[in-house]
């Protein structure tokens, strides 16, 4: 049976060439970083100069990149860290209603810690009107997050707007980039971005490293307190093997951005439209242009997505029904029901996220079996037949 890999939101394959820029930082290269011999000098030595590759990808300094352990962190990081440095400047902070919940979940947080959140609900294509959220800038405001791209209808925000809003009325602003590095271009200095989350799992890099860019000047509590590492704001040996992969990962998937997004890009239109073409009664989620070249997401009517996945993964598929972090709870994508679906239709919903290892090749193989799928699933539907009766 055919193995096809169409999870690519949720983790990526460790890139080969990367697994072999790491290898030696696992067993030969194990000093310690922070010790004055050669062993830990030159490990020392590879994580700075990982740094400078990846503040070479988005414009910034060296200087700038902390190295986390995932995008999670980083989120966390970023919004506690601001919330609470700056409380006494003020305690209103901004996000939308699309984010993922590391960061949704950490503004929560910091409600029942006495700040005040406006949730600005983004337009039915999945997208933030820049101008909602100027209106919401109070003088208490400190922070604004607003994600790169979503995870799960994959729609870009207009970030550059949203920074420059920002920057004109001096609060800080945060955005999770962990969609977006790798495979959006950003630069932090034309889009006046204060903070920005990623983590290497996304790009084709390890799992478990991940950093944080903050803009020189920028005052945020230190996450770990400790020893001497990264400046003392996240203070724990580092995750050498891990942050070398991030490195490499990132330069390869941007080096390469225009050529791997034209191949991704190609078979992700391919499968949409012969998913269009097939399948009735289907919503597409999110704006069809200002969206992830890997990414498409549908709504089948009548059936639930959570049998739609697993029916896929005996064919061989694997895909996903919002995202990999809520997968297992009952309720609805919080992400569709911001595009203002019903309950009972963001229920059906079919995440396939593409990626470099896809061949155009699967693109029939792919159309036919969730065709098929969907097919079946509508047929044991008592919702789907009543309501083909009240049609005719
Ligand atoms: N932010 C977004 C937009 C994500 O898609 C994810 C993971 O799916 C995260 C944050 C969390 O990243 P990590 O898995 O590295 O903790």
């Amino acid at each position: 049976m055919k193995k096809i890999y169409l999870d690519h939101a949720a983790t990526t394959q460790l890139d080969q060439n990367v697994l072999e820029k790491m290898m030696p930082y696992m067993r030969n290269y194990y000093g310690n970083p922070s010790s004055i011999y050669t062993l830990g000098r030159e490990n020392k030595k590879a994580i700075e100069d990982s740094r400078e590759k990846i503040a070479s990808c988005f414009n910034c300094k060296s200087s700038e990149i902390y190295f986390t352990s995932c995008g999670t962190e980083s989120d966390n990081w970023a919004i506690k860290g601001i919330c609470s440095f700056n409380k006494n400047k003020g305690m209103h902070i901004i996000t939308t209603n699309i984010e993922h919940h590391a960061v949704l979940d950490t503004y929560l947080y910091m409600k029942k810690q006495g700040f005040n959140i406006t949730i600005v609900p983004v337009e039915k294509n999945g997208i933030i009107d820049p101008a909602k959220i100027e209106k919401e800038i109070r003088k208490d405001t400190i922070l604004i997050s607003v994600m790169f791209a979503n995870n799960e209808i994959g729609t870009i925000q207009p970030i550059a707007q949203i920074g420059a809003i920002a920057k004109k009325h001096s609060v800080i602003f945060h955005t999770d980039a962990v969609q977006a590095a790798g495979s959006v271009e950003i630069d932090v200095q034309k889009m006046n971005i204060d903070l920005m989350s990623i983590s290497a799992h996304k790009f084709y890099g390890p799992k478990g490293v991940g950093a944080l860019y903050i803009r020189r000047g920028i005052m945020i509590d230190n996450l770990f307190h400790g020893g001497g590492q990264e400046k003392t704001r996240r203070a724990a040996t580092e995750n050498i093997s891990g942050i070398v992969g991030m490195a490499e990962a990132l330069k390869l998937s941007v080096d390469n951005m225009q050529i791997y997004n034209k191949h991704i890009r190609t078979i992700r239109d391919a499968v949409k439209k012969g998913i269009e073409e097939k399948i009735p009664y289907i919503i597409f989620n999110g704006d069809a242009d200002e969206r992830l070249v890997n990414n498409i997401n549908f709504c089948f009517r009548f059936i639930e997505g959570e049998s739609l996945i697993l029916m896929l993964d005996f064919k061989g598929i694997s895909a996903s029904s919002g995202s990999a972090c809520t997968s297992g709870s009952l309720d609805p994508s919080h992400v569709l029901l911001a595009l203002g679906l019903p309950h009972e239709v963001a229920h059906g919903s079919l995440r396939l996220t593409f990626g470099r290892d896809n061949s155009i090749d699967d693109v029939d193989y792919i159309v036919d079996n969730v065709a098929e799928v969907v097919e079946k699933l509508r047929q044991m539907s008592p919702l789907f037949e009543t309501f083909l009766k009240e049609k005719s």
